[in-house]
């Protein structure tokens, strides 16, 4: 479905005209929210013509959606560089496991990042075990130990960039490039930045997975994923999901579309006031490392600035000392930021975490902070004004107390 693809336009410009085909939309701007599972046919005739058909964007039947989700996968192809479509998903976990049924089978080993989102991880562990899938997870700023671990059954790699809680940004070129070489599927879950911020597919990735629910939809009302990809793996995750059923509401579909018009300006809004943020935190004596790749000197710095071309709001520090009830004290003293899991949200969250126990082989705490250090905390910079989340920041660190 890359029909109407302009390579030509900026980002910008196709955030906002994605998907707006005057057939879906009809005399208004957006497409309606078509709530259908009976699509009806002219006659008999017209619709023993469609059986059997390449059917994206034609009536069916609900269960392949309507005008509102068909609206949605397009805009999100077409703001991806290289993809041919893309599929929608209840939830940015069951693009997760849709992606990776769309690529593997039983006797497949799958390699998964250490830093990867944790229910990849438990999915890595719980059902794809069962199913006979096996896995191993390694370090991706390792690039010599990672070549090493390729065998035959070696069959497709899982990325995350930066990775989740701890954010080190890794060399995705490298590691996709060694994967192809092996004959094995780069897979990334690109909810951080987005294709606004990072081309997967461009930068040698073949499905590009993200959670909709964060920057996309980007008012905390919804849970939706989505996986995009090239020709051929678009065909294979769209026959998956048509197997597995899975199917997004359009009423769901049309908010996230309307959170993706503006996800442009909510990114870089974000992205200013959290570098900001993170500037200051980083003077704070409470604080002893800010995780946060788009800050000068971070260890994940210099691959952010040469492949990406965008951050977002959500980055992590570490907290001095070695009271581990610190940042609980920290999050129960702020204001303005909530304490709840999901971000992306135009509003700011806080959430501690303490990654100690969720990583096979990196290092946690990481380099150039001391052993004792344990006491994450992930912030998630909304849309309020910066200076008042630095003013909510510094009371909260005053009444956490001093290490
Ligand atoms: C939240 C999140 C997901 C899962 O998305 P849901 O829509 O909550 O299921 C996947 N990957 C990352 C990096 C996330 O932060």
């Amino acid at each position: 479905m890359s029909d109407g693809h302009d390579k030509g336009q900026a980002p910008a410009t196709r955030l906002v005209k994605g998907g707006r085909r005057p057939e879906w939309t009809g005399a208004v701007v957006n497409p309606p929210v078509w709530r259908a599972s009976t699509h009806l046919y002219a006659s008999e005739a017209e619709r023993k013509a469609a059986l059997g058909k390449d059917r994206d964007g034609q009536f069916y039947y609900g269960r392949r959606g309507a005008p509102t989700q068909w609206a949605l996968a397009e805009a999100l192809t077409e703001i991806e560089p290289g993809a041919h479509g893309t599929m929608l998903y209840p939830s940015g976990v069951a693009a997760i496991a849709g992606a990776l049924f769309a690529v593997l089978r039983p006797g497949d080993e799958l390699l998964v990042s250490d830093n990867s989102y944790e229910p990849t991880r438990d999915m890595a562990r719980g059902l794809l075990a069962r199913m006979g899938i096996t896995h191993r997870f390694f370090d991706p700023l390792d690039l010599d130990t990672y070549r090493e671990m390729f065998h035959e059954q070696t069959k497709a790699v899982w990325l995350e960039s930066p990775g989740s809680l701890t954010m080190e940004v890794c060399d995705v070129p490298a590691l996709a490039a060694i994967a192809r070489d092996n004959v094995a599927v780069t897979l990334i879950d690109n909810t951080w930045p987005t294709p606004i911020g990072f081309t997967a597919l461009e930068h040698g990735c073949d499905i590009a997975v993200m959670s909709l629910s964060k920057h996309v939809g980007g008012h905390s009302d919804l849970m939706m994923g989505s996986a995009s990809a090239g020709e051929h793996w678009y065909r294979r995750l769209r026959q998956t999901s048509h197997q597995l059923g899975q199917v997004v509401s359009p009423d769901d579909a049309a908010l996230a579309l309307r959170g993706l018009r503006t996800m442009g300006i909510r990114l870089e809004r974000s992205t200013q006031s959290a570098l900001q943020i993170a500037k200051w935190l980083k003077s704070r004596p409470e604080v002893a490392q800010v995780l946060c790749p788009m800050l000068p000197g971070d260890s994940g710095h210099k691959l952010w600035r040469r492949d990406f071309t965008g951050g977002c709001g959500l980055f992590s520090i570490v907290i001095r000392g070695e009271d581990r009830a610190a940042s609980a004290r920290l999050v129960d003293n702020l204001e303005l930021f909530g304490i709840g899991y999901s971000w992306g949200g135009y509003e700011s969250l806080a959430l501690p975490f303490d990654p100690s126990g969720i990583r096979d082989t990196m290092r946690w705490p990481p380099q150039g902070v001391d052993d004792g250090l344990r006491s994450g905390v992930r912030l998630s910079i909304g849309l309020e004004d910066p200076d008042d989340l630095i003013a909510d920041l510094e009371q909260g660190l005053t009444a956490m107390g001093s290490p």
